[in-house]
């Protein structure tokens, strides 16, 4: 264990050097840096410059001409690889599907042409509204293969998120199914967009996945079946060469913050740096069995289960279910069945499924794995530690990766590959190579060790996303402005004594208590490290004594009741941890905490909840969660606040 774990030896020193050194002198020169690094790609126009930077915006890999779909299919159908699996799926009633390269390959083709029949050309816009099967990756690549710029919705979003999305966007084609599964019930997917599409006039035609075998209203002329359309379609379609600045595919962020941003990536910047940071931080391997268990909605999904993966000719398992259905242990079962080498995954996983408790885990063969990721938000110490010994028996490092639906892929995290950085739990650790992060004060000027501020990106990367589509000044004011000619994340941060990075949440969230600044994660991790805590969620009050008040919400393990006495102990517990300003004013016990579809916790209705502030119309919520969910959880957060009040 000591080996990847704890400070670092003086033996072990050397792994740090090397990488660190690595990472130095890959920013004497990034665009040097980078301009290796392409060139694993297969281009079918080498490049004049490597970047233009004409600040805010980069283009890279100018003058270049590339095909996603070529270089994540075609490459593998040529070699070796072409009857290797590329997708074990798994639905969430058991059923299994295996599909090689050359089968994708094939789907991918067909779907390309049938495309091309309905008329879609190099730059229109195709919806892709599916839920986790096999399909999803095809369509995605069918349209990089003919140049058609793709936007996913999640298939958890109404249908007025998806309209917005399609207005947006402008597409001509949505690629949707009859319907999903999820814990065993069947969503209207086919419906959904039914509605949607009477407020977008620009989509033409709707393909559909028959996955559930529902009944669906077929409208002739406009709708036609996926086997019909591949049916007709024919087996090759050339790929269509493309600039390295072409649009790959426009992704809205989540939303967790407020109205969603049309994310735009490029190509050949995007899969450069896919390709490299898939390899950097997940070492693959031939044999590897390799889980991103997000949804391919998710920007986690774009990246690291069709695009970092299919370059590496990596198989992957994609499993379409809910995590817990039909018993907590379906994740364990499933790496225990598939052999899963490496998992990657989210914070808030991690943390539900601790709350079942570790006899799940422990009934199963968990010896395959070799490495763990997280990815989504910090991930507190106790979680980290419950990955690490339950999941990983002691044996895996975790990939902390710290990144964003606009980086386009991973940009902090430890480096298997390049050299492991012995870990801290809750800390990323260190940028990756050729990403310069900072963090930095109010002013932009760097920070000495141990100090909060700003992360900030001080040089491009090829990842970087082109713009927000059709928008510019928005792109400029929301990430450009604050710190002029460096890119502003808007998550707040510290780097250690060694130089370590600790994301802190967002600086949105950061509290100020009598003129100290806490990240509502500070107060949440030693909420979480008590024993009997599951999850927290914690949001300032405005106090007229201290500037803001604590709040917290927590729900407790399956194990434990709340009690006036359990508040104390937190509250104890808090002050000894993080110490006696961090202490929650009050310590309200719920069964629930509201969340988005990704998982994430939505502060901004906690915020409302703890200022008693009105939450507005939540069946406008931008972020796709379930509303009914989100309500339930908000009237019983307003209960769990009324109990202890009354106990007093
Ligand atoms: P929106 O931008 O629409 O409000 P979002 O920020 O939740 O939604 P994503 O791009 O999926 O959408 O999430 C990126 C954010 O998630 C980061 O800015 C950061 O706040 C958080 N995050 C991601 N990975 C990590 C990590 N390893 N450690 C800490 N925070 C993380
Ligand atoms: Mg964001």
């Amino acid at each position: 264990m000591s080996d990847i774990f704890g400070l670092p030896s003086n033996e072990k020193v050397w792994p740090v050097r090397r990488y660190l050194d690595l990472h130095k002198e890959s920013l004497e020169d990034p665009a040097g840096f980078w301009d290796i690094q392409a060139r694993r790609l297969l281009w079918r126009k080498g490049w004049t410059q490597t970047l233009k930077w004409d600040p805010p915006f980069a283009r890279w890999f100018v003058g270049g001409e590339l095909n996603a779909s070529e270089n994540t299919l075609d490459r593998h159908v040529a070699s070796w690889r072409k009857n290797k699996v590329a997708y074990l799926w798994e639905g969430e009633s058991g059923e299994k599907r295996t599909v090689t390269y050359q089968d994708l390959f094939q789907i991918t083709n067909r779907f390309a042409s049938a495309l091309q029949r309905l008329e879609v050309r190099k730059g229109d816009a195709v919806a892709i509204y599916l839920p986790l099967v096999p399909e999803f990756p095809a369509a995605m690549l069918a349209c990089a293969r003919i140049g058609a710029p793709f936007t996913v919705v999640f298939s958890g979003f109404s249908s007025k998120s998806l309209a917005e999305r399609i207005q947006d966007c402008g597409a001509k084609v949505v690629v949707t199914a009859d319907g999903g599964f999820r814990r065993g019930k069947t969503l209207p997917l086919k419906a959904v967009v039914d509605e949607a599409l009477e407020s977008t006039p620009s989509v033409r035609h709707m393909i559909v996945v028959r996955r559930t075998g529902q009944q669906v209203s077929m409208k002739t002329g406009r709708d036609q079946w996926w086997d019909d359309a591949l049916r007709k379609g024919s087996s090759y379609v050339e790929p269509v060469p493309v600039e390295a600045s072409h649009i790959l595919y426009i992704l809205y962020t989540s939303g967790t913050t407020g109205k969603p941003k049309g994310v735009a990536h490029s190509t050949g910047g995007y899969l450069v740096h896919a390709l490299s940071t898939q390899d950097w931080v997940f070492d693959p391997k031939d044999d590897d069995v390799y889980w991103c268990t997000a949804d391919i909605g998710w920007v986690t999904g774009h990246t690291y289960i069709v695009f970092g993966p299919l370059l590496h000719g990596l198989t992957s398992v994609m499993y379409e279910g809910a995590l817990d259905y039909p018993q907590p242990d379906r994740w364990w079962q499933i790496i225990e069945n598939y052999g899963i080498t490496v998992l990657y995954t989210a914070p808030t996983a991690i943390r539900s499924l601790m709350r079942h408790g570790e006899e799940y885990p422990r009934d199963h063969n968990l010896r395959s794995l070799r490495l763990l990721g997280t990815v989504g938000e910090p991930i507190n110490p106790a979680a980290w530690y419950w990955y690490f010994n339950e999941i990983g028996q002691g044996r895996c490092p975790i990939v902390d990766t710290w990144w964003q639906t606009e980086t386009g892929g991973i940009m902090i995290s430890p480096s298997p590959k390049l050299g492991l950085v012995a870990l801290k739990p809750g800390s990323a650790t260190f940028p990756l190579p050729g990403i310069d992060a900072e963090v930095v004060d109010e002013k932009g000027e760097s920070l000495p060790p141990g100090q909060k501020g700003f992360l900030v990106i001080r040089k491009p990367w090829p990842g970087m996303f082109l713009t927000l589509y059709k928008d510019n000044e928005r792109y400029k004011q929301v990430y450009w402005s604050r710190f002029p000619g460096v890119y502003y994340p808007g998550d707040y941060a510290l780097r250690d004594q060694e130089g370590y990075f600790w994301l802190l949440g967002r600086a949105d969230e950061v509290m100020k208590v009598a003129g100290h600044r806490l990240g509502t994660i500070e107060v949440e991790d030693a909420l979480v490290s008590h024993l009997s805590v599951a999850e927290a969620a914690v949001a300032g009050r405005p106090d007229p004594v201290r500037g803001e008040a604590i709040v917290a919400f927590v729900t407790l393990k399956s194990s434990t009741r709340p009690s006036k006495e359990l508040e104390e102990e937190l509250r104890q517990h808090v002050k000894k941890t993080v110490g006696p300003i961090a202490v929650p004013d009050r310590i309200y016990f719920a069964s629930l905490l509201p969340k988005t579809r990704s998982g994430k916790i939505m502060r901004r209705v906690i915020k409302a909840v703890a200022s008693g502030d009105d939450i507005g119309d939540i069946t406008t919520l931008e972020d796709g969660a379930s509303v009914e969910e989100v309500k339930s959880a908000i009237e019983m957060l307003r209960e769990a606040e009324r109990r202890p009040k009354n106990n007093r």
